[in-house]
């Protein structure tokens, strides 16, 4: 039952549902309300990966955020009944002997040789174009992110905890803290690229980095490892595979275009070598920011209003370790670690006039 003591989620993607996660873990009394209006986390591919890849760095906090993500999702579909993440491991195709020694060479960079195979291998499957072999990237996997928040949601809602329901700033009080006159402790605002449309918090730079993604048909492929070249194939099972992901910056909204089908399609030629079709097209806005790391904090002139934001294309990972500072800021007065705070951008607020 809805007390003052009860926090109200806005906003269901991965964000919003690590937040929901920590407070019913820790037995605090909580409600989500979103509606559909932003998609990233359903049109995710879900790939976790430790190294960026383009540059062979770690990504930020790899090694304390993946355990921690792993542990997350093993412990969510347990208690949910269901199997979301699959770990798979990650080739990444070599196109030249130059690609294969930055491969050896990135190995003597901090921290990736655990994520590392030692040796390029020589792998070989015939629908494949993949002359120079694969470096196997180890710790790697994808979450069913579509079927996870779907579950979740159906749980909370037998229990009264879900709404499907849009936020408003204007029904919001701040002086009574009462959302639609019912009184709560705080409200936790996760609404991705929404973040846009926010009188407290759109003063944060946030981009919509546009993500499309194909699924694609490939009959007798028969591949079993996610394969990176500039675009990735990640295996659905029955020869179904996920392809992507582009990048866009210059488009706010989540309709496919047939400019970055056609994108994607020629990337997939310079890999696929036997015919496929393309049975589902897709496209999100990833909620960026410029440094690249999670937004997470309580507004610093309206207190009981807090945000978790910025995910970037590592909402998989990022998403558990920011839900969890956030919540123990929230609930334990714990600091939150500077890199992810909101503070950090305090020179836009100035400058909104909130
Ligand atoms: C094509 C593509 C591929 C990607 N692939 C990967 C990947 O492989 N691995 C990875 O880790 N990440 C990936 N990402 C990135 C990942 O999707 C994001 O980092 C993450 O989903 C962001 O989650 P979020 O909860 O912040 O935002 P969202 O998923 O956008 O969720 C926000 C929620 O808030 C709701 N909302 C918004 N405004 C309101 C409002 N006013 N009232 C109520 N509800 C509201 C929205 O409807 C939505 O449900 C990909 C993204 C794209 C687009």
């Amino acid at each position: 039952m809805q007390t003052s003591e009860t926090f109200l989620v806005v906003g269901w993607g991965l964000a919003g549902m690590a937040v929901a996660r920590q407070f019913e873990l820790r037995g605090i009394p909580f409600e989500v309300i979103s509606d559909r209006s932003t998609s990233a986390s359903r049109v995710a591919a879900g790939v976790y990966n430790p190294i960026v890849l383009r540059r062979y760095n770690l990504a930020w906090e790899a090694a304390h955020s993946m355990p921690l993500a792993e542990s997350f999702y093993q412990a969510l579909s347990d208690d949910l009944g269901i199997e979301v993440d699959v770990p798979l491991p990650l080739y990444r195709r070599m196109a030249s002997v130059e690609e294969q020694n930055g491969w050896y060479t990135a190995m003597d960079k901090p921290g990736l040789m655990p994520f590392m195979h030692p040796e390029i291998v020589h792998y070989k499957n015939p629908g494949l174009d993949l002359p120079y072999g694969v470096g196997p990237v180890l710790n790697t996997g994808w979450v069913r992110t579509e079927e996870l928040l779907d579950r979740y949601a159906a749980v909370l809602s037998e229990r009264g905890l879900f709404h499907t329901e849009s936020w408003s700033d204007d029904h919001w009080d701040n002086e009574r803290k009462t959302w639609h006159g019912r009184a709560y402790r705080g409200v936790v605002l996760a609404t991705g690229f929404g973040i846009a449309q926010s009188r407290y918090f759109g003063y944060l730079p946030v981009q919509g980095t546009k993500g499309e993604l194909l699924t694609i048909h490939a009959p007798g492929l028969g591949e079993e490892h996610i394969v990176k070249s500039g675009i990735f194939l990640l295996p659905l099972g029955n020869d179904y595979y996920r392809v992507g992901a582009t990048y866009s910056w210059d488009d706010p909204t989540d309709i496919p275009t047939e400019q970055a089908r056609i994108k994607l399609e020629k990337d997939l030629e310079a890999l696929l070598l036997i015919p496929y079709q393309v049975v589902d097209h897709r496209a999100g806005l990833r909620p960026t920011v410029p440094d690249r790391r999670p937004l997470v904090g309580v507004h610093p002139n309206y207190p009981s209003l807090s945000v978790i934001n910025g995910m970037g294309s590592r909402g998989v990972v990022m998403a558990p370790l920011a839900a969890q500072a956030l919540v123990s800021h929230l609930v334990d007065h714990q600091p939150l670690p500077e890199e992810i705070d909101i503070k950090r951008y305090a020179r836009f607020l100035a400058s909104s006039g909130l």
